[in-house]
């Protein structure tokens, strides 16, 4: 076996032991870019061959997007077929697993008119919608990892060859992604153990407010009462634990819906649906996003916050310290799954009930008077560097470090 063969194999059962913990006679859906149809393969053998019960793949083409949200009618733009929903909550329906290859090109829609983007960007939301609400509640065990496209690599690498560049990026990958451990899986689970001590620190001090400080940020964050911080690996309304992101760094809970004041200002470019926004900051009153500017991106950023009601409030609170395996690789990846990893983070959107006591038993409405933001969007967006302090606020009102200069304080 090739050494790139092994090291395949190696990723695709970090993904299916650790990311989605797929168990026997479970099935599988893989979603995946045709760029990524080898790869796709190569998850398929290895799933059959530690039980799976089935196998689905649902291929996907961003360059065909592009095609489509530029030149379709309007009324095309918003056609999602009812078979294409059925299907895919039948396969949550019948107890699957969903692993998604992520590998966007960063400008896969840069040009492109951003009201066509967001008529399209949003249909799609909308039809998902019971499908995202069942991922999001840990209703099913998911899992997303990136492989390289030529695309991607050379808008990191723009300075090397097509060929160096995506040989670049799967190193990249690979390292951040542990796969050149002796045993991949066994280093997953030891990093599991580190984060979990973070977080189980942070449940005991159930801080009601983060106070964040840095160049342009000024921001102070209410944590609902009941919320618990979660990371590594989460546990499924089975009681299964899977781990949605690999690589992961972060520890997250979400923000009280209306308590969120003061501006932050971003720390990296955001990829959103193919078009990159930089340089950009946001001023929150009682929870919602009422100013904002960006350096490039603005139109976007604009569409992206009006989505919907929800999209212009926080949904997620995530902590990375600056001094971790993805940041100190320096390489801005143009892929959130990386950069949100590399970096403290917030998210505009949809809050995760799995991060709320009890809160995947409770109703929208129950969600909604706990404070729970829900939207049909989630945008991760980074704002952590070597200049960010966080306190935390107890009860009584002490403040605590939390952060300094973009490193855990305790
Ligand atoms: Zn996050
Ligand atoms: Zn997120």
């Amino acid at each position: 076996m090739s050494k790139t063969q092994e090291l395949l194999e190696k990723y695709a059962d970090v993904a299916l032991k650790i990311g989605v913990n797929l168990q026997e006679g479970q099935p599988l859906v893989i979603q995946a870019p045709v760029s990524a149809a080898e790869f796709a393969r190569v998850i398929a053998k290895r799933a059959f061959a530690a039980g799976a019960g089935n196998v689905f793949v649902e291929y996907g083409d961003e360059a065909f997007g592009r095609i489509k949200t530029e030149n379709a009618p309007k009324e095309a733009l918003t056609y999602v077929s009812e078979n294409y929903i059925k299907m895919m909550e039948e396969y949550q329906q019948m107890g699957a697993s969903f692993l998604q290859i992520y590998s966007p090109n960063p400008d896969a829609l840069a040009g492109v008119d951003p009201e066509r983007v967001a008529i399209r960007t949003k249909a799609n939301a909308a039809a998902m919608e019971n499908f995202k609400n069942e991922m999001m509640k840990g209703g099913v065990s998911w899992n997303i990892i990136s492989t390289p496209t030529q695309e991607w690599a050379q808008k990191v690498f723009p300075n090397s060859t097509v060929e160096e560049a995506v040989e670049k990026l799967w190193d990249a990958i690979f390292s951040t992604t542990r796969i050149y451990e002796e045993d991949p899986v066994e280093a997953w689970r030891v990093h599991g153990e580190t984060l979990h001590q973070k977080l189980e620190y942070l449940n005991t001090k159930k801080y009601k407010k983060l106070h964040y400080r840095a160049p342009g940020t000024d921001l102070s964050i209410e944590l609902p009462s009941g919320h618990k911080w979660v990371g590594g690996a989460v546990k499924n309304t089975k009681g299964l634990d899977y781990t949605p992101n690999i690589p992961t760094e972060e520890v997250f809970t979400l923000a009280k819906k209306d308590g969120v004041n003061g501006t932050v200002t971003s720390t990296m470019p955001l990829n959103y649906n193919g078009t990159t926004i930089e340089n950009f900051s946001l001023t929150f009153k009682d929870g919602k996003a009422v100013e904002f500017t960006a350096g490039t991106g603005e139109e976007t950023l604009k569409k992206m916050l009006e989505i919907d009601e929800g999209a212009a409030y926080l949904g997620e609170v995530a902590l990375v310290p600056h001094d971790s395996p993805i940041s100190n690789k320096n390489i801005i990846f143009y892929n959130t799954l990386f950069d949100e990893n590399a970096s403290c983070h917030l998210a505009v959107g949809a809050a995760y009930p799995i991060c709320l006591e009890e809160g995947t038993t409770m109703s929208k409405d129950e969600l909604a008077a706990a404070g729970v933001n829900y939207s049909l969007s989630h945008v991760d967006f980074m704002v952590g560097s070597n200049e960010l302090d966080i306190d935390g606020e107890t009860e009584d009102g002490q403040l605590e470090p939390v952060f300094r200069k973009g490193n855990w304080a305790f």
